[in-house]
């Protein structure tokens, strides 16, 4: 078995991973770190909670470590790329927990905040920058930061950002780099157009793949109920009476939809916050404190802002709403049944969403339990509580003095994504679709489209 003392790892690194406790490399990481530790680019395939950071942060510090030199003024030496805010202050702090016996420097930008202070504190340059697409496209055009002197770049949840309609950001920033660099490009799943995608930025990949769809679902339970729209809530109080929740997260396909849920729980006294794209920062992060404390055991979300947060101990995966796009279901339920543990997956199908729903059992190539409605239903129905007025912490209207300021970034910073507005099917963003036809590069590459696919290795 693999340790991680095999790497050859710079000791101040080896000495973070003691101080954290880690013991054994999860696959990505003892797939990734070798070649990566060679320089080779890499291609991903993995989702949150396999250890995919540490897998790409590691080997990229002992380069840093291994290499020293000043950043130059404006500059960073590994770039890092997160679809939301919230993805990219996780990053920055496994960089930091990992390099915390290093000077290395690690600055985070994205949106919604104000940006003097991100301009100062890249005037004189940082080892790692983790940044949300758009945030840093501004940064780029006040001249507060330059790309030219990228050693690494990471473009993590590959598949968010097109979702999210980042495509043409994505573009600009491969422009901007230098044309000698490490490459890494991680993706949960790997639909074509993302496959192409990592064409454009990858030359000469090892491929690595940790979560095919299939065995993710296989580890999970999943059930299923037919229900009315209009009933799911009263099903929701039912399942949350008897099923035994430590953590549940609730997932909604809209943001309204999300604070509905929410504020039909707090009407019959049950503690729930909802996260999505028309909260404030601080309010994103309040709720994920809370989930993550345990002070709530109840998250409500929509798909975007729940990608790429890394909660242990979700017992369930309630899909209030059916995705329209089976990927999403994927990443959905692997929410759950982390590091082994028994996770249980509840989808409450309206007669709308059984198409959706056989999508899923297409692509998952797995099947859901049918899991009855209580025998007192109608009775549950009749007496559901009203729900409350919206709750101070849940509430998304102009409490914010910085809203009006925040929401003009937020569509370029992951903060109201387009796939709150449903994901399109095809994975492309609106208007995109027939640029991303015509096949543009973004660095000609002298070399045969799928030429990483025989390094392929798949693993767990
Ligand atoms: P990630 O997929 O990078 O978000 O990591 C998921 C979680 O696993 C994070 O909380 C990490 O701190 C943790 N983790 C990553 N690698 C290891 C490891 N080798 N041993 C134990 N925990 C780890």
């Amino acid at each position: 078995m693999t340790t991680f003392n095999d790497f050859g790892l710079h000791a101040d690194i080896n000495r973070a991973l003691a101080a954290k406790d880690y013991t054994t490399p999860t696959p990505i990481q003892t797939q990734a770190i070798p070649p990566l530790m060679k320089g080779r680019d890499l291609c991903g395939i993995a989702q949150t909670g396999t250890g995919k950071t540490a897998g790409f942060s590691l080997p990229s510090i002992h380069h840093l470590l291994t290499y020293p030199h000043r950043p130059t003024p404006r500059g960073c030496r590994m770039l890092v790329l997160a679809p939301t805010r919230e993805l990219a202050a996780q990053i920055a702090q496994s960089c930091r927990d990992y390099g915390r016996f290093t000077k290395l420097s690690v600055t985070t930008v994205f949106g919604g905040v104000p940006i003097n202070k991100q301009i100062r504190d890249l005037s004189g340059g940082v080892d790692i920058l983790v940044a949300t697409p758009g945030r840093l496209l501004d940064l780029i055009d006040q001249r507060a930061l330059r790309l030219d002197d990228v050693e690494i770049f990471v473009l993590d949840e590959a598949d968010q950002m097109m979702d999210m309609g980042f495509i043409h950001s994505l573009r600009r920033v491969a422009k901007l780099l230098p044309s000698r660099r490490q490459n890494l490009f991680f993706s949960a799943t790997m639909p074509k157009e993302i496959a192409h995608l990592a064409e454009q930025f990858l030359e000469d990949p090892v491929t690595v793949s940790v979560t095919p769809a299939a065995t993710t679902v296989e580890k999970i339970s999943q059930y299923s109920t037919f229900v009315e729209q209009k009933e799911k809530q009263a099903l929701l109080h039912s399942v949350i009476a008897s099923e035994d929740i430590d953590r549940a997260l609730i997932f909604t396909r809209t943001k309204h939809g999300a604070d509905r849920v929410v504020r039909h729980l707090a009407g019959a006294n049950i503690k729930a916050m909802a996260i999505h794209g028309n909260k404030s920062q601080s309010q994103r992060t309040h709720a994920l404190q809370a989930f993550r404390s345990g002070d709530i055991k109840l998250l409500v979300a929509t798909d975007i802002a729940a990608r790429g947060i890394d909660v242990s101990g979700v017992s369930h995966v309630i899909n209030f709403e059916i995705p329209n796009v089976p990927e999403q279901y994927v990443h959905r339920i692997g929410r759950t049944a982390r590091a082994g543990a028994e996770g249980k997956a509840i989808s409450f199908i309206a007669p709308d969403e059984r198409p959706y729903m056989r999508d899923i059992e297409r692509v998952t190539r797995s099947k859901s339990e049918p899991m009855p409605l209580p025998e007192n239903f109608n009775e549950l129905v009749r007496n559901l509580p009203k729900p409350a007025q919206p709750p101070r912490d849940t509430g998304s209207q102009g409490r914010d003095p910085n809203r009006q300021r925040q929401d003009a970034h937020r569509q370029r910073d992951g903060g109201q994504p387009r796939g709150e507005r449903g994901p399109r099917r095809d994975g492309a963003a609106a208007g995109e679709g027939a640029e991303g036809q015509r096949k543009r590069r973004f660095r000609p590459r002298n070399k045969s489209v799928g030429a990483h696919k025989g390094a392929v290795k798949r693993v767990g």
